[in-house]
C-alpha cells in the first residue's frame, strides 16, 4: 500500500508564531500517526530556516518544503531562490506548478520543467501540481488538459524521475472556493493519471502517490481518501489551523486502517 501523504500549503500566510504553534501541535501527536502518514508543510521562504531548526530540535519526522523554486542556478535573478540554497537550508521538498503560480505568475510548462530539473538536481522531492480550469471542465477538456500538463514534462524528465515526485491533482475551480470536486470526479481523474503513467512504466505508476487538493476540510477528507487512487491530500486554507490540520492526518490514518482491513 502506498504511504499516506498529507501536506499543508500555507501560501502567503503564517508568521513565526504559527510555525511554533504548528510544531507544538504536531509534536503532541502519537507515534502511530507518523508511522502511517508522511506529513509535510510547505511554507513561505522566510519561515523555512526557523521551521527546519524547530523541527530538528523536536526530532519530528515532519517534511518542511518550499512553495516555489527558481528555474535557474545561482546568478543574477533578483528575488529568486535556488534549489541548491533550499537544499543547504535542510528543505526536503518543493511545490512546483501550483495553479496560483501558473495563473498569477505566468508559469509555463517549460518553466515548470526547468524548476523540476533544478529541484531534482539539488536532491529535493517535488510535489507536482496539475489541474484543469473551470473552462476546461465545462468544455469537456479536463482529461486533455491533464495529459498536456504531464506528458511532455515526463518525456523530458525521464519516467524514473517520478520516483521522487508526488503528483497533486488540484482542479483550479476547487482551490480556495469551498467547492471540492466530487469523489467521482477525483477518482476518475486520479485513475486517468495513473493509467497514463502506466503507459510509460507499470511499476512506477503503481508506486506513484497521487494526492488531491481543493477545498478539503475535516468534513470531506474522509470520503476523498476512501477513493482507491487517492493517496493523500494537499491542503491550503485548513492547514493554517494546526488542530484542524492534524485532525486531517488522523482521519487519513483511520481511513487507511479501514481500507487495509
Ligand atoms: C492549495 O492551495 O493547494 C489548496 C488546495 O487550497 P485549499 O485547500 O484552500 O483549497
Amino acid at each position: 500500500m502506498r504511504k499516506l501523504f498529507i501536506a499543508g500549503n500555507w501560501k502567503q500566510n503564517g508568521r513565526l508564531a504559527l510555525v511554533e504553534g504548528a510544531l507544538q501541535t504536531l509534536s503532541q501527536q502519537p507515534e502511530a500517526m507518523w508511522q502511517d502518514c508522511e506529513v509535510s508543510l510547505f511554507l513561505p521562504y522566510p519561515l523555512l530556516d526557523f521551521a527546519i531548526d524547530k523541527k530538528q530540535m523536536s526530532g519530528l519526522p515532519l517534511v518542511i518544503g518550499a512553495q516555489n523554486v527558481s528555474a535557474y542556478a545561482d546568478g543574477a535573478y533578483t528575488g529568486e531562490v535556488s534549489a541548491d540554497l533550499l537544499a543547504e537550508l535542510g528543505t526536503k521538498a518543493v511545490l512546483v506548478g501550483h495553479s496560483e503560480r501558473r495563473a498569477l505568475f505566468d508559469e509555463s510548462e517549460p518553466l515548470i520543467l526547468e524548476k523540476m530539473k533544478r529541484a531534482h538536481a539539488a536532491g529535493l522531492n517535488v510535489v507536482w501540481c496539475i489541474g484543469e480550469t473551470q473552462l476546461d471542465r465545462e468544455g469537456g477538456q479536463h482529461f486533455e488538459r491533464i495529459r498536456t500538463q504531464l506528458v511532455d514534462t515526463i518525456r523530458a524528465l525521464g519516467i524514473a524521475a517520478l520516483s521522487k515526485i508526488v503528483i497533486a491533482y488540484e482542479p483550479v475551480w476547487a482551490i480556495g472556493t469551498g467547492l471540492a470536486a466530487s469523489t467521482h470526479q477525483i477518482q476518475e481523474m486520479h485513475q486517468y493519471i495513473r493509467d497514463l503513467i502506466s503507459d510509460f512504466d507499470k511499476n512506477i505508476a503503481e508506486q506513484l502517490r497521487i494526492i488531491y487538493g481543493g477545498s478539503l476540510n475535516r468534513d470531506n477528507i474522509g470520503q476523498v481518501l476512501m477513493m482507491p487512487d487517492v493517496d493523500g491530500a494537499l491542503v491550503g486554507g485548513a492547514s493554517l489551523d494546526p488542530s484542524h490540520f492534524v485532525s486531517l492526518c488522523h482521519i487519513g490514518t483511520e481511513v487507511n486502517k479501514k481500507l487495509e482491513s
